[in-house]
């Protein structure tokens, strides 16, 4: 053990550094360049003094599940220069609200929600989130809505349709799932060109995600270190 390393491992910095290295690696291996990558590093379940710590790291990018902590976080931490992502699911009464502090919606999958988005004042980055598995209960529109639902979000006076999202099906090698959601991607960016981002990628397959052409990966455990015990 060294001096920067305490029993419990590499401390947030290092880990951190580990995985910026980690991103760079998997982008020289695919031919792409590490800058076109977003790092969004996911806090869910962390107390705000660890985004804190995370923007004295030069992280910017932070990412939440939860409409209620992420807008408790928000508020604490205003003082910073952070980008809140949103990835998880929300509901439809609370979008409102969570226009007001997110930079970004990862989880758009249905038009009910794109309408309830519509009236904010600020403009909002938005990515379709996909369901790559057969199993309608999981997070994201279906495949056969994706083009319906992009329009809808092209046609929003707030959203700015940035691309498409998924979370990798765990019972699936995450490269064939992520060359799908690629797949999906050219879908998206023929009805709009510019809509070129595809969120995918976490702790355990960023590396695949990166390799299928992925530019926002959101990972949690392996910079955070594990989610303190939640009910
Ligand atoms: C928690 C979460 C992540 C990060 O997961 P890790 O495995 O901890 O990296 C990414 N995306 C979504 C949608 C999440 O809910």
């Amino acid at each position: 053990m060294t001096s920067t390393e305490s029993a419990e491992g590499p401390g947030l910095a290092e880990r951190l550094e580990r995985m910026r290295a980690g991103i760079a690696d998997a982008a020289r291996r695919a031919d792409r360049e590490p800058d076109d990558l977003t790092l969004i590093v996911v806090t869910k379940f962390h107390p705000a003094s660890l985004v804190r710590e995370l923007s004295a790291l030069g992280v910017r990018d932070v990412g939440e599940n939860r409409h209620q902590e992420a807008q408790a976080k928000a508020e604490e931490l205003s003082d910073l220069d952070l980008r809140w992502h949103f990835v998880g699911q929300l509901q439809t009464k609370k979008a409102r609200q969570a226009a007001r502090y997110a930079h970004a919606i990862h989880s758009i999958d249905r038009e009910r929600l794109v309408d309830a988005l519509a009236d904010g004042d600020r403009e909002i980055d938005a990515f379709v989130q996909i369901n790559l598995t057969d199993d309608p209960g999981r997070g994201g529109a279906a495949p056969d809505e994706i083009e319906a639902l992009a329009e809808r979000v092209l046609e929003s006076p707030t959203l700015r349709l940035r691309g498409v999202m998924a979370v990798a099906p765990i019972e699936e090698e995450p490269a064939r799932a992520f060359a799908r959601l690629r797949g999906y991607s050219d879908r998206v960016r023929t009805l709009a060109p510019n809509a070129t981002a595809i969120s995918a990628g976490m702790t355990h397959d960023y590396a695949e995600a990166i390799a299928e052409g992925a530019t926002h990966l959101r990972i949690g455990t392996a910079i955070t270190g594990k989610r303190p015990e939640h009910g």
